[in-house]
């Protein structure tokens, strides 16, 4: 009998919004500095890996794979001295917004791991989303709509050790990157530029990955580029089309395609666009639209939020990256 295009299960309206959200987060609105027309091939290589939508997928495994107070860590922070002391912005917006999402929705506790140089801007987009950073010696259970950020220390030497210790301690059950650079085969991490990101400078978190996916942690990645965790999945793709895939303009002469894998590879246009639209379609996280960002828990959290809100998290990020600039 021919199915009913208006009897659809929850699960199969899940996957026709993954599939739009998809189409949302793939829509080629670029930075001139990005090169331009490359977008579509790096979307399509990552499709083809997966059954299903990248969004939906993402959502809908993090779902299964978690449960109430499990730790998730979010890793964020792309930009780095010297041309961002203070960060960049595609990122900490879509990794707060992101926490925010985890913490009322799935009930989760979320972690944000980056460099120190992140935290003001991190703390000021919490802020305006109601998040509330955790102090030294408070546990998620001391307060409401909590967040924990914690430094991770810059320099590959001090990456094994530090990734293991934050494994031991908090025992994820689920680690989210967001637009986080990866390094090449060569270990060298790059801008998509094909400069060289100085390795003193910036906390080397392939090594988390990595020792997440012995571990058998769920590992989800958003890049836009290539050069971000995660991209190692479509790294032939990367070097045939990026314009400094195969060959960087940095000594190593190696190219920015990365070679990090996770379970689930998302790719964006913006990396932090996709994580605020991503993360929201699941068939279980209740979402709503609406004006405000009530939390409440005698109401339906929001989880989506509105262009005003997107604004001022945006505002707030980049007032503070240049404020020190
Ligand atoms: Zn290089």
């Amino acid at each position: 009998m021919k199915k009913n295009k208006f009897d659809i299960s929850k699960e199969e309206m899940a996957i026709i919004v993954g599939e739009n959200v998809d189409r949302l987060c793939a829509v080629e609105i670029r930075p001139r500095m990005a090169a331009s027309g490359v977008f579509p091939a790096l979307y399509d290589a990552t499709r083809k890996k997966y059954a299903y939508p990248l969004t939906y997928l993402a959502a809908s495994e993090i779902i299964k794979k978690t449960k109430e107070k499990d730790h998730v860590f979010i890793l964020t922070g792309a930009g780095c001295p010297p041309k961002y002391p203070t960060g960049e912005s595609d990122g900490p917006p879509g990794a707060v917004a992101l926490a925010r999402a985890l913490y009322l929705g799935l009930k989760l506790n979320p972690i944000i791991i980056t460099e120190e140089r992140n935290f003001e801007p991190i703390y000021g987009i919490a802020n305006e989303m109601g998040m509330n950073p955790l102090l030294p010696g408070q546990s998620f259970s001391s307060r409401v709509n909590s967040l924990l950020v914690l430094d991770f220390p810059c320099g590959k030497e001090r990456a094994k050790d530090a990734s293991f210790k934050l494994l031991q301690k908090y025992q994820p059950s689920a680690i989210i990157a967001v637009e986080r650079i990866g390094a090449n085969k060569k270990g060298v991490c790059h801008s998509m530029k094909g400069l060289e990101v100085d390795a003193n400078n910036f906390a080397y978190l392939d090594s988390l990955v990595e020792l997440a996916r012995e571990k058998n942690i769920f590992t989800v990645s958003v890049g836009d580029n290539g050069n971000e965790l995660g991209c190692g999945i479509i790294f032939d793709t990367v070097q045939r089309v990026q314009p400094w895939g195969k060959v960087c303009q940095c000594p190593c002469q190696s190219g920015i395609a990365s070679s990090s894998e996770v379970d689930i590879l998302i790719m964006a246009t913006v990396s932090l666009r996709s994580v605020i639209m991503a993360f929201c379609d699941s068939k279980e996280i209740p979402s709503t639209v609406g004006e405000g960002m009530p939390i409440s828990p005698s109401t339906q959290p929001v989880l989506t939020h509105t262009s005003s809100i997107f604004s001022s998290i945006l505002s707030v990020c980049i007032n503070s990256i240049s404020s020190s600039r």
